[in-house]
């Protein structure tokens, strides 16, 4: 069977993960066998998420009716009813339901109606809770497919000390860092000297550490030292798998959804107020802002660098109208040259224009030229692959130390060989 909940916590506590955590102990206590769990991330531009926008699934071997009522009694001992805007959803399926509305959930929007339909239609028991959202996340959960995934390690804190200061050595993850990377990433940000893995809400998550394999989590986690955990939980993922990313182009970008495009710079990049930086791309008559926020620190840098005539590649989210940057691949940088009036042969002197059209002039002889001086500008952009610093990441971009998704890689070259995006 698969077991599906969403939209237990609130900004105050609870986390959905946790109670996918105390409810795999629960269903093996109940004899019901767990064979898999997994971390659903779903679209990350929903505006009724609490924080991450995640799910659960739990994949069991055993009786439908009594994990049904465990899994309804668990998230109704745990959720965070008062909040107005938590809106459980469980849902148990003896069958699981073909992918489609999980890939309308992860990089789309749904209603309650369809995610009904879907659970109708996989004859699962279900209960939606309020106003019953949380069976868009519960449904799409036990719908998901994973043709790339990663791990997670989730270590709990005891309930008595929810809501003080975490104590985790911050060294202990710099080392558990050091001796897994790339293997694991995002435990720390090395660039910017900060911990990444431990939330500053007031969840009951301590830290997670994110990886390729269970035995890779698990061998990060043996470095850390900190308070003592109430459990610990390894799910299976679609974070950092880029999962959310529709290959799109710029004429067509419907807001909410995740894309990656290619395009032409044009202009130079703008610093604006906060120390955000955006550029504008273009390809076949259609622009639009892409936005490197001020959180993604460093990664500022490269898009500072980027020069009108560079062909791009641009990730993130299209929200109010802008590409908010998760990651740029550089394809081919501009030949950039300055071009500047000659000096004049008789008397060394710049020169000036003549008027439009008329070349140049020296202003104290009365030498004349049509051909400017052109200057090469050397590039420090290369092509290839740029990224945001683990601390600006989303839960569901790839980071480069897991590689380039094949799909990406041939955009890049195609748009490499044409000259111009071929889509
Ligand atoms: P946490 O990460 O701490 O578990 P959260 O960020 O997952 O919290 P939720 O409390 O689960 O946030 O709220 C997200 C809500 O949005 C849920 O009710 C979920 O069913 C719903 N939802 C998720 N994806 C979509 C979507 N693509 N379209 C419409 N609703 C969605």
């Amino acid at each position: 069977m698969w077991i599906g909940i969403d939209d237990t916590d609130s900004p105050a506590g609870m986390c959905t993960t946790y109670i996918g955590a105390v409810l795999v102990q629960q269903l093996e206590h109940a004899g019901i066998r767990v064979v898999d769990t997994r971390l659903v991330r779903l679209n990350p531009n929903v505006i009724h998420k609490t924080r991450g926008n995640a799910a659960v699934c739990i994949e069991a071997v055993g009786d439908l009716e009594a994990a049904f009522e465990l899994v309804a009694a668990c998230v109704e001992e745990f959720a965070e009813f008062d909040d107005p805007q938590t809106n459980p959803g469980v849902a148990v399926s003896p069958t699981r339901p073909p992918p489609d509305f999980y890939y309308t959930a992860l990089r789309d929007f749904c209603t309650v109606d369809g995610a009904v339909r879907v659970l109708e239609s996989a004859g699962a028991l279900y209960k939606g809770y309020k106003n019953r959202r949380g069976l868009i996340g519960a449904t799409a959960a036990i719908a998901s497919e994973f043709p790339d995934k990663t791990y997670e390690l989730l270590a709990y804190r005891k309930r008595e000390v929810c809501g003080t200061p975490r104590r985790v050595d911050a060294g202990s993850l710099f080392r558990a860092d050091e001796e897994t990377y790339p293997h694991t990433w995002d435990t720390v940000d090395r660039e910017n000297g900060v911990v990444v893995c431990v939330p500053h809400t007031p969840d009951p998550v301590l830290f997670g550490i994110r990886g390729e394999s269970p035995a890779w989590v698990r061998m990060a986690r043996s470095f850390v030292r900190s308070e003592e955990t109430a459990c610990e939980q390894i799910y299976v993922t679609n974070q950092g798998t880029d999962a959310h990313l529709i290959a799109g182009s710029i004429g067509t970008l419907r807001e909410g959804r995740s894309y990656l495009v290619g395009g032409r710079v044009t202009g130079s990049p703008k610093t604006g107020l906060g120390g955000h930086v955006s550029i504008i791309l273009e390809d076949d008559g259609a622009e639009v802002r892409c936005m490197a926020y001020e959180p993604t620190k460093g990664f500022r840098e490269v898009v500072r660098a980027l020069l009108p005539g560079d062909i791009v590649m641009a990730a993130g989210s299209y929200k109010g109208g802008s590409l908010n940057l998760e990651k740029i691949g550089v394809v081919r940088p501009a030949n950039a040259a300055r071009v500047r009036p000659p000096r004049c042969r008789v008397c060394g002197k710049r020169m000036t224009s003549a008027g439009r059209g008329k070349g140049y002039k020296c202003r104290t002889c009365v030498e004349r030229s049509h051909n400017p001086e052109v200057e090469q500008i050397e590039r420090h952009i290369r092509p290839g692959w740029y990224e945001v610093p683990p601390s600006a990441r989303r839960h569901l971009a790839r980071p480069l130390a897991r590689g380039v998704p094949l799909w990406e890689e041939s955009l890049f070259q195609s748009i490499r060989e044409c000259g111009t995006p071929p889509l």
